[in-house]
């Protein structure tokens, strides 16, 4: 199955995603991940972005289109991918179709989260990420069994520069602004189901099945 999953930052398209992963036993590709490595790394790239980041715009699509081209191209996308974080704006979706098409790929499915804007905020200003292995988790929600250590693989959590109120609104603009319209863009294709993600992951992965069972069947 190749699937998108779109929604304003913090609806929970990481935590679904690291849950489908095992599910689907498909990767996911977040080009967010890929970013921060690229800044941990201060590859060329890395610095170029460092700064777009941390003030919660958005890369350049020639950059963020070439990384996804590189990685898609992957020998562990034949047997299909999830997306998480991209495509952000209509550029970025029509690259991705004329990519996945010269790759001789289709796109089943793209979800939406959707998420009120008080719950992101509170979710987001409230998140905890693994150093190591990008587990995520919540101080509120969902906090690791001992503070500050991962509960799969013991490594350090810490909090996103990009998880401050100042940032995560103008990310919310962002988003209103840049990948909102993504939204019609999938309903046009008759591709877009949505899911609630005010609850649990454990609803949104029941959510999910069923949408998939209904995809599966048509
Ligand atoms: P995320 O982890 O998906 O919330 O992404 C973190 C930041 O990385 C975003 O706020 C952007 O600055 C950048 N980024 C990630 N994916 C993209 C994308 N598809 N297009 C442009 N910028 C992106």
């Amino acid at each position: 199955m190749n699937l998108i999953i779109l929604g304003a930052p913090g609806a929970g398209k990481g935590t679904l995603s690291d849950a489908l992963v095992k599910e689907l036993g498909i990767p996911k590709i977040s080009t967010g991940d890929m970013l921060r490595q690229e800044v941990k790394d201060g590859s060329p790239l890395g610095l170029k972005a460092k700064e777009i980041m941390a003030k919660g715009e958005l890369v350049s699509n020639e950059i963020i289109n070439e990384l996804l081209k590189n990685r898609i191209k992957k020998e562990d996308c034949k047997k299909g991918f999830m997306l998480d974080g991209f495509p952000r704006t209509i550029n970025q979706a029509e690259e991705l179709s004329k990519i996945m098409k010269e790759l001789g790929y289709i796109l089943d499915l793209v979800i939406n989260l959707v998420v009120s804007e008080n719950l992101v905020v509170k979710r987001l200003t409230n998140r905890r990420v693994c150093k190591k292995c990008g587990g995520n988790f919540n101080l509120f929600s969902s906090p690791s069994k001992k503070a500050g250590i991962c509960d799969f693989c013991g490594g350090e959590l810490y909090q996103r520069a990009d998880d401050n109120e100042t940032t995560i609104r103008n990310r919310l603009q962002v988003y209103a602004k840049d990948t909102q319209p993504l939204i019609n863009f999938y309903a046009n294709k008759g591709l877009l189901r949505e899911i609630g993600a005010e609850n649990g992951i454990s609803e949104m992965i029941k959510a999910f099945n069923k949408i998939a069972a209904e995809q599966k069947n048509k």
